[in-house]
């Protein structure tokens, strides 16, 4: 799949931007304006933002537009998110947030190099396409989805990549959930350096 790089990250592939909040992992609970932008080729058989994955179907976007929306709510947390976002350069559209004196996290798989400057990096790794060599360390959060008991293992075998302060988190795909969850809970109770993360908005029926 061809990622459209424009004008080096000026322009970016935007899927939608909403003000809502974050309801995942580390930073749950916390208002924050999101970018979802287009574009990904890991091809995961649960996704739930599988409309992102063809970028050519989003039409790319001036980052000073979107950087503008950000600014106009009242909170200065950022989530960055698609899609696969690092399938772009970050660094313009970083700095612009920056200059506006937000907080910025990412979502990523980490299947593409870092660029940009963020305040909280969430790998969220997949089998079907690994993570880049190195970005593991660059993780504030690791958080890995359990679909299937093999999942467990695959989210060991990257917890020894992260750092010592990085923080873990089990989250249940969505539709397995009832299955996994408890399974995750009893991991979790047994492995205490793993926490447990839900998709919290989808209980609160917010996007
Ligand atoms: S990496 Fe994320 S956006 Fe891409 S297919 Fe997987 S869940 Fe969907």
């Amino acid at each position: 799949m061809k990622f459209p790089i424009l004008e080096d990250g000026a322009l970016l592939p935007l899927v939608e931007s909403f003000y809502t909040i974050q309801g995942e992992g580390f930073n749950t609970g916390k208002a924050a304006f999101f970018i979802r932008l287009g574009g990904c080729d890991v091809g995961c058989s649960w996704c739930d933002a599988k409309e992102t994955w063809n970028p050519s179907v989003h039409p790319p976007v001036p980052i000073a537009s979107i950087v503008q929306e950000a600014a106009s709510y009242s909170a200065k947390s950022i989530v960055i998110t698609g899609g696969e976002p690092l399938n772009y350069p970050l660094d313009k559209l970083c700095s612009l947030l920056k200059m506006e004196g937000m907080e910025i996290y990412l979502e990523t798989s980490g299947s593409s190099p870092l660029s940009g400057v963020f305040d909280w990096i969430c790998l969220s790794p997949k089998k079907r396409k690994p993570p880049v060599e190195g970005i593991h360390m660059l993780a504030s959060e690791l958080k890995v989805i359990i679909e299937t008991d093999e999942d467990f293992v695959w989210a060991e075998e990257n917890r020894k990549k992260v750092t010592s302060n990085c923080l873990l988190y089990l989250q249940p795909e969505w539709s397995r959930s009832s299955e996994m969850l408890p399974k995750i809970i009893e991991y979790v109770k047994a492995n205490p350096n793993w926490n447990v993360s839900l998709q919290t908005h989808k209980y609160m029926n917010i996007p």
